[in-house]
């Protein structure tokens, strides 16, 4: 725990003195910049996401593996699974709306002179929404790791899990050789994040560095929308899931989940947070070990509220930026692309913006844009990962609640001196 607290600060520290630096070098030195960004900040921020990026495709198949071996009965997984889901696309959907809602009401976009000419970014492939849906089973599992294609990659894990749950004793060995697998991986997502202060620095004295002072103003508004619509997301959504379905009290929810919540902003991942969130989740919140494991899992891979919310708002401030208006029927396009990209988004830093780019080209807008809010996007990723995670967690709560008449024995159950 104190050691996460060290990153958290680390990399707070390292956003300010990032700021810092690329403010002076853009308001005093800017042939200074010139030299030093491409040779030191940019490749530092690259490196960075390089390293997060390659835990990815592992992390996510070995714990949805885990998560539905540790379901076992099918028909379970099956119920299971679509409350999941239906919760994940109705919440995922809400958080869009607020995201673009604030983001129209507030205009940050249009607050700043934005040096739009400047805005670089060069767009990772980013998949087309037939692809995104249809092509979700794999033809070939091992393809499919390749492009790091995260539906694929849980379609086919939860059949192995399915197929370990069936086999029982027989594969023993290749449940505990995922379990292991799992560990390794998450020991790397440690590893890496220690090298995160020095991604932050380099990313945001890049950002900074290369935009005027007007620009970050103006950004400071953009950050007050998406952060305002991830506090009203999480108060009424959440709240009111936890109130009304899963018939706990949501400050009791928020406090008790708060560690996780905390671990989450520090390493700004899903997936790294994982092992953290189950434990509250089981432990504090008395949610069943095989509906956090499989929920969880599954959540931080393809629910992300907090995402969709930013990718809501930084579609609209964009829009504002380059003075596009858009119409309703691009409206709704902008939420049924967001709905997806936030599924394709895996539970890691950074790629919420990237997985933006498929939202943005789906009603035209320039993927350029992406260089504007980059900068200032560590902080947003902290704050929506926080987010993302509270709403699996939210999601597990309600299954488990609803599960009881079912006769799923609960942990309060099994342990009744705890209830
Ligand atoms: N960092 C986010 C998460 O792990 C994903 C993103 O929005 O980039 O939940």
């Amino acid at each position: 725990m104190k050691k996460k607290r060290g990153l958290t600060f680390k990399v707070i520290s390292a956003l300010i003195l990032g700021a810092i630096t690329g403010l002076l070098l853009n308001l005093f030195a800017p042939e200074v910049f010139a030299i030093l960004n491409p040779y030191v900040f940019v490749p530092v921020g690259q490196i960075f996401l390089a390293l997060i990026s390659m835990l990815v495709v592992p992390l996510v198949f070995l714990s949805i593996v885990l998560g539905t071996a540790g379901l076992g009965d099918p028909s379970k997984l099956g119920r299971i699974g679509i409350k999941t889901i239906s919760y994940f696309l109705v919440t995922t959907t809400i958080a869009i709306v607020i995201g673009l809602g604030l983001a129209t009401i507030v205009q940050p976009g249009a607050a700043g002179d934005f040096d739009i000419d400047a805005a670089t970014y060069s767009p990772e492939d980013a998949p087309s929404i037939a692809d995104t849906l249809l092509n979700i089973i794999p033809k070939n599992p091992l393809e499919a790791m390749t492009e790091g294609n995260m539906l694929q990659i849980i379609v086919f894990a939860v059949f192995v899990g399915l197929a370990l749950t069936a086999l029982g004793d027989k594969t023993k060995g290749i449940l505990s050789l995922v379990e292991q697998g799992n560990d390794v991986m998450m020991y790397l997502v440690g590893i890496v994040m220690r090298f995160a202060p020095y991604g932050t620095f380099g990313l945001i004295a890049t950002a900074i560095g290369s935009q005027g002072l007007a620009a970050i103003q103006a950004m400071g508004s953009y950050m007050l929308v998406v952060i305002g619509a991830l506090l009203i997301h999480a108060a009424f959504t959440y709240g009111g899931t936890v109130y009304f379905l899963a018939k706990k009290s949501p400050i009791w929810f928020f406090k008790t989940f708060m560690p996780a919540m905390t671990v989450a902003f520090s390493t700004s991942s899903s997936t790294g947070t994982l092992p953290v969130s189950m434990e509250v989740a089981q432990r504090d919140l008395k949610v069943p070990k095989s509906i956090s494991s499989f929920v969880q899992p599954l959540g931080a891979t393809i629910n992300m509220d907090g995402t969709a919310i930013m990718q809501g708002a930084a579609t609209m401030f964009i829009a504002q930026a380059f003075m596009v208006d858009l119409t309703l029927g691009q409206l709704l396009t902008v939420v049924l692309t967001a709905v997806l990209a936030s599924i394709g988004t895996a539970g890691v830093p950074g790629v919420g913006l990237i997985m933006l780019a498929m939202v943005l080209s789906s009603v035209g807008l320039p993927v350029e844009g992406i260089g504007l809010v980059l900068g200032i996007d560590r902080l947003l990723d902290m704050s929506r990962t926080a987010i993302n995670i509270s709403g699996d967690a939210a999601c597990a709560l309600m299954v488990a609640e609803s599960e009881k008449k079912h006769g799923l024995e609960t942990e309060e159950a099994l342990n009744p001196q705890e209830a």
